[in-house]
Formats: structure tokens, sequence, C-alpha cells
């Protein structure tokens, strides 16, 4: 939702005059988008806003603002930020940086080394509907069908720094996503923070996929879907668009009905493991991935091997693991007992152990198999490209092809735990689109030579 919300800000900023530039020595205003999900998120926030301060002493007239759920959160209180904007208020960041430079030139007439920081934190039903921001990569693309959260699960700050659940029509979503169809884009992830909770005048998220599934857009993932709004309408929704991937992000959390009961999440671990089922009856390729967190208050040690349980059983393409973390405002903050740090740890690295044996094995199921894959670009180590299948699993791959191709790939075998294999062939279209910001003709000739398989 950050990589997102930063695209809406430079769509903000490009259209008032300001240019994005990547060499931060280069820069005028920087802008640190933060999260406020985990402690350690703000502590590593912090520390890059007070790295940051270094090149005030080469360039005296630089502005730093602080935005996202941090600045929300923590408003003028963050020291080094020239301004503090949270998620509702971007469409004032034009104005406030004007502000800020006229907070500082009266600073300097006064001969005042600091300068007042100017913000906006108030809490607003925003939707940035009308604002379509431009792809980075040119290949894929986020779109946000909805903001904030209602749901007020007991260890979460996001209801409480991104404001109230707020649908957007579903004619701009199809706009966007018909706009960046026409651009190249072949990837979209919608995105909410339970986006399966979507309802805009009797359009429910089923529906909507239903309608985006029309779309030219040949991708669409989606993501984070809670449990507790899952539906079989969804699961044949995902079954029947052929431009749905087979990839559904289904947070646990815990494999203890106690704990869950605890952290107000809305199911039973009995219902969760029927939905499981459920999509996996209705497509039995999809992946399916979650969120664990270890260590919440109250959590025994018989509450964590249930959640291990749970983890042995469903057998999760991949998890994002996490131990809890005490955010200020909300209702488990002063939940007790608390799970000592060091135990918190030990069931973190326990749990990682375990999960990353099973999504290698996993992974191994698919070699010998042959794979649709999108490619997105040259893989940081070694000379292979990489790529995503539609069950959103990354795959290395050996041949000659462009980011945004879709290739065929025949696994071979695992590298780490990464499924490595050779590109058998390509998919249509032939030829596709690399920088959907040069002409077609720069394509064309840019592609040359570089895009038979
Ligand atoms: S559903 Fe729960 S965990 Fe997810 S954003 Fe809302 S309150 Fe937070």
């Amino acid at each position: 939702m950050n990589v997102y919300d930063s695209r809406i800000i430079a769509q903000i900023l490009s259209e008032n005059g300001y240019k994005e530039t990547a060499d931060k020595k280069n820069a005028d205003v920087i802008i640190v988008n933060t999260c406020s999900v985990r402690e350690h998120a703000e502590q590593r926030a912090i520390g890059r806003i007070g790295e940051l301060q270094d090149l005030r002493k080469e360039n005296p007239g630089i502005l730093i603002g602080v935005v996202g759920c941090m600045a929300q959160n923590l408003g003028n209180s963050i020291k080094g930020a020239d301004f503090v904007v949270g998620p509702s208020g971007y469409r004032k960041l034009p104005q406030i940086i004007v502000q800020s430079l006229e907070s500082r030139v009266q600073s300097s007439k006064k001969k005042l080394t600091t300068h007042n920081s100017q913000s906006c934190i108030e809490q607003t039903d925003e939707l940035y509907s009308d604002i379509f921001p431009e792809s980075k990569d040119g290949i894929t693309a986020f779109v946000s069908v909805m903001r904030g959260c209602d749901n007020f699960c007991s260890y979460c700050i996001v209801p409480y720094v991104r404001g109230q659940a707020r649908s957007r029509p579903p004619e701009d979503i199809l706009k966007e996503i018909e706009l960046l169809s026409s651009k190249g884009i072949k990837k979209i992830t919608l995105l909410g923070q339970s986006v399966n909770e979507y309802s805009y005048n009797g359009v429910n998220f089923p529906h909507l996929l239903r309608l985006i599934d029309g779309t030219g857009v040949p991708w669409i993932n989606f993501t984070t879907s809670h449990p507790k709004n899952m539906s079989q309408e969804l699961i044949d929704a995902i079954r029947d668009g052929e431009k749905i991937c087979e990839w559904l992000h289904l947070p646990m959390q815990s494999g203890a009905n106690e704990i869950l009961k605890k952290m107000g999440r809305g199911y039973t671990k009995e219902k969760y493991l029927d939905w499981i089922h459920k999509t996996r009856k209705s497509i039995p390729e999809v992946s399916i991935t979650t969120d664990i967190l270890v260590g919440f208050p109250g959590e025994s040690e018989k509450n964590f091997n249930e959640t291990l349980e749970v983890i042995k059983e469903v057998r999760f393409d991949s998890a994002y693991m996490f131990k809890y973390s005490e955010r200020p405002h909300t209702k488990a903050y002063n939940m007790k007992p608390k799970v000592p740090e060091e135990m918190r740890i030990e069931r973190l690295e326990e749990l990682i152990n375990i999960q990353n044996k099973i999504t290698r094995e996993k992974n191994s199921e698919l070699i010998g198999t042959t794979q649709e894959v999108l490619v997105l670009g040259k893989s940081k180590r070694g000379n292979s490209l990489y790529g995503r299948t539609r069950q959103n699993k990354v795959v290395l791959f050996n041949g000659k092809a462009s980011p945004g191709d879709f290739i065929k790939v025949k696994i071979k075998e695992l590298r780490g735990w990464t499924p490595y294999g050779e590109l058998l062939s390509k998919k249509e279209p032939l030829i596709t689109r690399i920088n959907t910001n040069l002409p077609e003709t720069e394509h064309l000739e840019k592609l040359q030579g570089e895009n038979v398989a």
C-alpha cells in the first residue's frame, strides 16, 4: 500500500511541476514514506530520517518530509522533518512544501537555526479515486480499491492511522485499470487492507473481480483478503476468472482459537481450515500464502504449538512471519501476560525453520513442470532472468526474453529454494512493450534482435 501511495505522491507532485530523481543528492525535497505496523518499521524510518540530515550540510536548502502511517501516528514529534503529512493529506503536499520553504525563509531572516515544521495529519475519507498513478516498471502496477480498515484487530494500528474503511467507485477502478492496460501493463495487483470487504453501491468484491476480468490487463492479483470475509462467491470468481491469478494471500495470524479470539479476528481455526479446503477443492492449482504473528500477549507454549500444527497441516506456499510488537493505542497494548522478548524470538525462529522447509518442499513439486511466467527482469545475482508465475512464485530461468514477456519455463531444479528452469517458448504476444514511456517505434527498435526465443 505504501508503494502505491508513493506513486500517488509522485503523481500529485509531477502534476505540480516536480520531477522525480533517484539520486538523493540531487533532490530539493526528500519524502520518506513510512509504516508503523511494527515498532521496528518506525525505528528504521527514524534512523533513515536521521541519516538524511547529513544532506543538509551540503544542501542547506533541502526539505525533508515524512509521510504515511508513522507521520500520522507521531505527528510533529518526528525530529528532523520539515513537514509531516498523514495518509489522507497527500493532495496538500504541493502547498505544504511551499509553506515549508516560506517558513524557512522567515526563520533565516530572523537568523533562527530552525524553522517550524508544517503538518497535515487530519483523518479524512480521502480515496484519491481520481488520481491514476504511473507504473514504476512499466510492467506491473498496484491499484487500490479501498482504503482504511474498520476491523480493529487488537494488535493492529492500521485503523488508527489509515482511518475508516471506504471503497472506491468501481467505474474509477475500471478506468484506472483500462488506462494501465492501454500503456501495456501486464499485471495488476488490487490493494486493500481487507480487500475482500470491498463494497460500493451493491458491488461486492467477487462482483468487482468479475468486472475487472473483462478489462484488457492479462493478469490480476489481489491482496490482502481477510478470512472472515471469505465466501464461495469469491472462490468461484477466482476459479472462473480467466485473468484472475491462482494466488490467495489469507493471513491466519494464529492457529489457536484462544489467541484468535484475543486478537479479535472474527474466525476460528476450524473456519479458517474450512476456507483453505474449499479454495483448494475449487482451484487445485492455487497457491495459498499467509501471515503469522507469534508471541501475542497470553500465547502459551500450547497455543504456539497449535499454530505449528496448523502450519504443518495446511502447508502454505510461503508465509510472512513476525513476532508481536506492542503498538500504542491498540487493545493488545495493555493485554497481559506479555510473552518475553527472547521467547518471541525463539518461537519466530522455530516457525520460520518449519515454514521454510515446507516452502522448499512445495517449490520442489514444480520440478519437471512447465510454468507460465511473466518476465520481470534480471536476477540480482548471476546472469539469470526472473519472473513470476500465476501463483505469484518467483522463478529464475535462462534464455532470451524481455521484461514484460509471457513465456513458458520448464522447471529443472531449485536454487536455494527458488525454482530454476529453461525458457521453452514465448506465449503470445511475441513482441511486448518493455518501457511504455517510449514511442512505439522505439519499442520495436529496442526489442529487435533480443526478443526472439
Ligand atoms: S484487518 Fe486487522 S490486521 Fe488487517 S489492517 Fe485491519 S485491523 Fe489491521
